[in-house]
């Protein structure tokens, strides 16, 4: 049986573990942040109170709700601190080893009634949840970024996922007042699989010198009407992120179509990894973004 969700653990403090924490204690759920490193968990909950205080200076939250929301996030040390959790959403690193490693860490001293879900943008739930003692249990709860403004959420239900998990999962989505969309388990799954192709052949169109950055991103915003050009959303998204999608199309559809762009790899090699690293196909150290190329 799977029980009541009321204290959510989150693993990782990036950009979607603190947007995820930022959401699910708006919507009075408990919060336990953790993740590898403690500077990016007070981070995150900096974070966290920055974007909530943006949210009251422009009447969208009321300041007793910011103070209420941000009592219920609590630094978690360790994943055992994870222990008494109902939900735990892993959002950490997009890469295979590190989740693995995560899962058989925290499967030993969670709560075995509770449920795992992964936030990952394209690995196999179906894989991932293999790997923990409760494939039942497991699912894929796949926020967009920025998670306090993107409404959609993706669930994603792995081959083993009981009915009574998908339910809980769709009931704590809503409660953030967010919309699902149910996708298949396939590589990438729905928005990623049509999403990052197109991002890569931008990167194409870049690196076979079609069009500069700036040629590209504003034919995208002003040709097709795009909010966001593709090569400013991939240095939204972290490049090394875009890239580990690419490669989980590559690997997993064994279709050339999705080979990430060698210019990409390059981006990333050179730690350039987007917004995040202050560069990627702009550089966001001065006041305004310069493209790099
Ligand atoms: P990020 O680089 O901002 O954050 C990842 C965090 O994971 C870091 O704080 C890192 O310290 C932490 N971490 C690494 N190894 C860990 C471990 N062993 N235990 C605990 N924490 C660990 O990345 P992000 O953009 O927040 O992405 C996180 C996940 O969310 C990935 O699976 C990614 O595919 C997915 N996702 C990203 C986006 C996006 O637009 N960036 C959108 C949807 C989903």
């Amino acid at each position: 049986m799977t029980g009541k969700i009321e204290t959510v653990g989150i693993i990782g403090a990036g950009q979607m573990g603190s947007g995820i924490a930022h959401v699910t204690a708006l919507a009075g759920y408990q919060v336990l942040l953790y993740d590898v490193s403690s500077e990016r968990i007070e981070e995150g909950i900096a974070t966290v109170s920055g974007n909530m205080a943006r949210q009251v200076a422009s009447d969208k939250l009321d300041e007793t709700a910011r103070q209420d929301a941000l009592t219920r996030i609590a630094p978690a040390a360790s994943l055992e601190d994870l222990s008494g959790a109902d939900l735990v959403i892993e959002a950490a690193t997009e890469d295979e080893t590190v989740k693995r490693k995560i899962f058989a860490q925290l499967c030993p001293t969670l709560n075995p009634e509770a449920i795992i879900a992964s936030n990952t943008s394209s690995i196999s739930i179906t894989r991932l949840a293999a790997q923990t003692d409760r494939p039942e249990r497991f699912i894929g709860i796949h926020f967009m970024n920025p998670v306090p403004l993107m409404k959609l959420v993706e669930v994603v239900r792995g081959i083993a996922t009981e009915d009574l998990t998908f339910e809980a999962a769709r009931g704590f989505v809503e409660r953030l007042d967010k919309t699902i969309t149910v996708a298949e388990d396939f590589p990438a799954f729905i928005v990623n699989r049509i999403l990052l192709p197109m991002i890569n052949e931008a990167i194409y169109t870049l690196y076979e010198g079609v069009g500069s950055v700036e040629a590209i991103d504003t034919a995208m915003r002003l040709g097709a009407n795009h909010p966001m050009g593709p090569l400013q959303l991939a240095d939204f998204i972290g490049l090394d992120t875009c890239l580990s999608i690419m490669q989980v199309l590559y690997e997993g559809l064994a279709d050339s179509k999705y080979r990430p762009c060698p210019l990409l790899v390059k981006y990333v090699e050179a730690g350039w990894l987007g917004r995040k690293t202050g560069r990627g196909f702009y550089d966001y150290r001065g006041d305004k973004p310069v493209p790099t190329r």
